[in-house]
């Protein structure tokens, strides 16, 4: 269960209703019931259910689940699909889920849609353990989220790329360092959008030579990057 650190007291973490729901009722756990909390910030505790809505923090639990780099997914508003890819990239490792509206978006999601997106994040971090619970970013116009890209690499995935390397070549990054992969929506990307994004120091890569669905493609970028740091 991912807790608020100002929910804690002492040694104890009042429950609210969300919480509890979860706890008693979906897991039907009792008082003296063991169950993890996260603070979403890289904490961990075993925690035991005390009394209604009150749990006994335990002891702290030293964990690793996070991937060693930070890793930014820029992407491309789909049309629909975009539950998937909140889901998917947050069980594979994603530090930060940057949507944008390109040229090419037709989608241009209303505030409910937001806090959707932001509740299946933390569903998702929960049910894979994280450390962390990764942050989704309010949706941005292509050349403001490429401005906004701080000290990382960055990778631009184009379908048809043939003539440009594959990110699993091209990865290049040291722990700790950050790295920044931009997946465009179902049109895919502009030539002026390619040109502003290498204008920024985006490298073109390929993800293979079969076109993924825009709902695909994030999932699988973060695959390769999992892979080459976790195995
Ligand atoms: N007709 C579009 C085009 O040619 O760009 C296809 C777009 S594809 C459905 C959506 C996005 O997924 C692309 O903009 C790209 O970022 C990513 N993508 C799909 N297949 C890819 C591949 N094989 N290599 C790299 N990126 C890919």
């Amino acid at each position: 269960v991912v807790i608020d650190p100002s929910q804690i007291d002492g040694g104890r973490v009042r429950l609210d209703r969300e919480q509890s729901h979860y706890l008693y009722r979906v897991l039907r756990l009792h008082g003296g019931d063991r169950f993890i909390a996260i603070d979403g910030g890289g904490r961990w505790w075993l925690a035991q259910l005390c009394a209604e809505a009150q749990a006994e923090l335990l002891e702290e639990l030293a964990v690793s689940t996070e991937l060693p780099i930070a890793v930014t997914a820029i992407v491309g508003l789909p049309k629909s699909g975009f539950d998937e890819i909140v889901r998917q990239t947050t069980e594979l490792g994603v530090t930060t889920i940057a949507p944008v509206t390109s040229d090419r978006t037709l989608l241009r999601p209303s505030r409910q849609k937001l806090e959707r997106w932001r509740r299946i994040v933390k569903e998702a971090a929960e049910q894979s353990e994280r450390q962390i619970v990764p942050d989704l970013l309010d949706p941005v116009p292509w050349d403001a989220a490429i401005a906004a890209v701080g000290e990382a690499r960055r990778y631009l995935c184009v379908a048809r790329g043939d003539d440009v390397p594959h990110l699993c070549e091209s990865l290049r990054v040291s722990s700790g360092e950050a790295v920044a992969i931009a997946t465009g929506p179902e049109g895919g990307w502009t030539p002026a959008e390619v040109e502003r994004a290498i204008g920024a120091g985006f490298q073109p890569v390929s993800l293979g030579r079969r076109i993924l669905r825009a709902v695909t493609a994030p999932a699988v970028a973060l695959s390769i990057v999992a892979a080459a740091y976790e195995v």
